[in-house]
């Protein structure tokens, strides 16, 4: 791994942080999720008008054709400006790359503008209740009609499906095929007769995700990714694209800009005083320098083309312990006013760091749990008897 920048690399950085100067305002305070959503939808698309999101795309979908090395340096000095992240997070980091591998010209050109502008958000149909950890288990069927498919089964963990116009879910086109040989990948409309979306409110009081009910749901022959009974093969681009790249690419920097803020607030609230609460701050900062570290040689290795593979799960349990810990850390700070979830009478966070703590639960389920990743690293990584 080399440190060093290059002078076009230099000059790349130069340019991201005086257009972050020039355009990022503060991220005003949001009464509702909703609100939240709508707000960051523009910036996205402020974003992508300027061809900052998505950059590593080709050029001719909208990206730049930007390097690992020049992601790396946006993600940096896109932490530094404190910008929140784009909404179309599923848009961007998995179905873009997965139908940029797998998607025919037409796909591309109909579905990559609006998943960089976020005029079309992207919901991903993977998981189902019986269908998680096991994802090859999933029964949603797709029987074959004149000109496409009828879906009828039931998803469940979609995040965003309620703010979404399309979702990208995996189906059974062969129930007779050994499992994984009879699933397809395909892009459903959100807005079709027969979907419906019900949102399940978690304990932040929140719905980021929900179930979604498919109930002789047609799509259109077109509308297969990959393939029909390829979807196995186009899922694991894109839970490699989940777990081997969204983590060190964009998680990093998420984890960054948390860790700014909190020291802020820490300052601010003189938590340095007390010797346990700076304890656990500059272990969470020692502990985040090292991971970025890691990130940057996961970078290397996919700028000399090599693939995520199963070290993706070490990222995975690493960016799991590090939510936590973070957030952890940020009650020590908050103090009194942890329990309080929705933030103390005349707090000007409202509860944005309990609220956080809440959901770094989910963190070791969500992208597959750790149990899992930690069974990949002791089989795939270190080889040891099952
Ligand atoms: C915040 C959040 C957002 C999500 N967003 C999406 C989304 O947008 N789209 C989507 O498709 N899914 C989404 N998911 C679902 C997520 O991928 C699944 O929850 C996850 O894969 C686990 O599956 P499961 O919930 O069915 O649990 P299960 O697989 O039923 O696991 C239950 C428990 O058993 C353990 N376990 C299971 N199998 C094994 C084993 N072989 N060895 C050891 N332990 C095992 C697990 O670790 C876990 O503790 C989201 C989840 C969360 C929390």
């Amino acid at each position: 791994m080399n440190l060093a920048l290059t002078a076009d690399e230099v000059a790349f950085r130069d340019e991201v942080r005086a257009w972050l100067d020039r355009n990022v305002e503060p991220t005003p305070e949001f009464d509702s999720f909703d609100e939240e959503f709508a707000w960051g939808r523009r910036w996205q698309a402020r974003l992508a008008e300027d061809r900052w999101v998505g950059i590593h795309w080709p050029v001719e979908y909208g990206g730049r054709g930007a390097t690992p090395l020049e992601v790396a340096i946006f993600n940096m000095e896109y932490a530094r400006s404190r910008a929140p992240q784009p909404v179309n997070r599923t848009g961007v980091n998995l179905v873009g790359p997965t139908l940029l591998a797998h998607g025919d010209d037409g796909q591309r050109s109909r579905w990559l503008p609006g998943i960089l502008r976020a005029d079309e958000i992207w919901c991903q149909l993977f998981s189902e209740p019986g269908a998680g950890s096991d994802l090859a288990g999933l029964s949603t069927r797709a029987t074959p009609v004149d000109d496409g498919w009828v879906l009828e089964g039931q998803k469940v963990w979609t995040s965003y499906a309620q703010h979404s116009r399309w979702g990208m879910a995996l189906v059974r086109t062969d129930p007779d095929a050994p499992r994984h040989h009879g699933i397809t990948c395909m892009a459903v409309d959100m807005l079709a007769p027969g979907v419906e979306v019900r949102p399940l409110v978690t304990m932040t009081g929140e719905a980021e995700f929900n179930e979604v009910f498919l109930d002789e749901v047609f799509v259109p022959g077109d509308h297969v990714i990959g393939g029909v009974h390829a979807g196995w093969s186009v899922a694991n681009t894109t839970l490699a694209h989940e777990r081997g790249t969204t983590f060190p690419f964009k998680e990093q920097v998420v984890h960054e800009v948390y860790l700014d803020r909190l020291l802020d607030l820490a300052a601010a609230e003189g938590s340095f005083d007390d010797p346990l609460v700076a304890d656990q701050l500059v272990d969470a900062y020692v502990k985040l320098r090292v991971l970025r570290f890691h990130n940057w040689r996961t970078m290397t290795r996919l700028a000399r083309g090599i693939e995520p593979g199963p070290e993706s799960s070490l990222v995975k349990l690493a960016w799991t312990d590090m939510t936590q810990q973070l957030s952890d850390a940020a009650l020590s700070v908050v103090g009194d006013a942890s329990p309080l979830w929705a933030g103390a009478d005349g707090d000007p966070q409202r509860g944005r760091w309990q609220r956080q703590w809440l959901w770094s639960k989910a963190s070791s389920i969500a992208g597959g749990t750790s149990e899992i990743q930690r069974t990949i690293i002791g089989d795939r990584i270190l080889g040891l008897p099952r």
